[in-house]
């Protein structure tokens, strides 16, 4: 099959004008202009018109589990409050309840563009009764807060009914609900079984008075429930979080730096920026733009985070945070924060960013020979900047190409 375009956005090259794809399966075979890519090709060519061909987009933080809370908390005094209400919010749900939550999301995410996202689920054991829409990495969302001498069972547990699952990963939680062992055995296995790691990392001021002040409404907030304090005090999130990573000699020796990667990133000190400089920790880091304005976190520091090398992704994180899941509004909300970005470096945090980020950076994210056939097509019209208009695109995508298979939202 060809598919011909007025524009083709690979993102390797500038933009093909007059441009084609030719596919095979569910992979891209070549790409180029259309009149050579009909004389190396055979099969039926497909035009789209005045459209922009581009790879289908990645999600890099996205929790399905709650599709079904969008509208459901309003913005809370303090993060642990937000952390209460999403309690009750859960507690009025069941098994079934997530599944038919889960499926939505994935229905939704899928009309807005995306061919692959990162999810992470507080529910692995549901994974077995669900058929994604599209590419998923399953990351198990791992919380120990009430029973952290059981980590390693717990983590063992969870590996278990990931097994059918073709692609998965582990997020222990974040810090304050995550044991220092659940971290371990979770670097452990990522190195056995080389999968990828996600947690959630120095999101909130709470998190930080928490850590470096043993001090604040989240300190309260786990006290009261329990969670032994004695790790806070004396270190930021971030110095505590790479301890914690390099808590046992094998992950030390074993560690690389690619396993991880870490939402939020808002709250970092001095301090930590001269330790991210001197350790050369690079991590892949994914910021959820409109999810950070629900809870008016302190400015992400992009730049500083860029210039250091960090490889930035964006996500939607969940809708009991935010109103929906299109990764174009996402790069609409970041380019008003960054305006001096280009649109086209925009795109990069959606497709080749996450895509090296879930270490597929030989088969998503660009189109090119060899990467799985993912395309969507966003009208586009001529004297106009092609990313311009990927960016500024708010509908639902009308066409997309999923595994080499076409699908066409206005019939739906
Ligand atoms: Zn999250």
């Amino acid at each position: 099959m060809i598919i011909r375009a007025r524009t083709v956005v690979t993102m390797d090259s500038a933009p093909i004008e007059n441009g084609a794809v030719a596919v095979s399966g569910n992979r891209i075979v070549d790409v180029g202009k259309f009149d050579e890519i009909k004389k190396r090709n055979a099969g039926e060519a497909i035009d789209l018109g005045e459209q922009a061909l581009l790879p289908g987009l990645i999600n890099a933080h996205c929790h399905l589990d709650y599709t079904c809370l969008r509208g459901k908390i309003s913005p809370q005094k303090s993060f642990a409050d937000w952390i209460r209400a999403i309690n009750a919010e859960k507690a009025k749900l069941a098994a079934e309840d997530y599944v038919a939550s889960i499926n939505e999301g994935f229905a939704e995410a899928k009309r807005f563009g995306t061919t692959t996202i990162a999810n992470l689920t507080a529910f692995p054991e549901l994974v077995s009764q669900i058929s994604p829409a599209i590419h998923t990495w399953w990351f198990a969302e791992l919380i120990d807060v009430r029973s952290p001498e059981r980590a390693d069972e717990l983590v063992d547990r969870t590996i278990e009914s990931l097994k059918s699952v073709q692609n998965w990963g582990l997020a222990p939680h974040a810090l304050f609900t995550a044991s220092k062992d659940l971290y371990r055995r979770c670097g452990e296995i990522a190195r056995r079984e080389n999968v990828v790691l996600t947690t959630h990392l120095a999101e909130s001021r709470e998190e930080t008075d928490m850590f470096r002040d043993a001090s604040g409404p989240l300190y309260e907030f786990l006290k009261s429930i329990g969670r032994p304090m004695d790790d806070c005090g004396d270190k930021t999130p971030l110095e505590h979080f790479l301890r914690v990573r390099d808590s046992s000699t094998a992950l030390r020796s074993a560690r690389n730096d690619n396993d991880w990667l870490v939402a939020h990133l808002n709250e970092l000190t001095e301090g930590d920026f001269d330790l991210l400089e001197r350790s050369k920790e690079r991590f892949h880091v994914v910021h959820s733009p409109r999810s950070h304005d629900y809870f008016k976190h302190s400015r992400f520091p992009f730049e500083r985070l860029r210039t250091l090398g960090f490889n930035i992704c964006l996500g939607t994180d969940s809708l009991a945070s935010n109103e929906n899941l299109s990764l174009f509004a996402e790069m609409r909300r970041f380019q008003r924060s960054e305006p001096g970005i280009s649109p086209d470096e925009i795109l990069d945090m959606v497709t080749v960013n996450p895509a090296m980020a879930l270490h597929q950076q030989t088969t998503l994210g660009r189109i090119r020979p060899g990467f799985h056939a993912d395309l969507i097509a966003i009208p586009c019209s001529k004297g106009r900047d092609v990313f311009d208009e990927i960016i500024g695109s708010d509908d639902p995508v009308a066409w997309m190409l999923l595994g080499g298979k076409q699908k066409y939202f206005w019939h739906c």
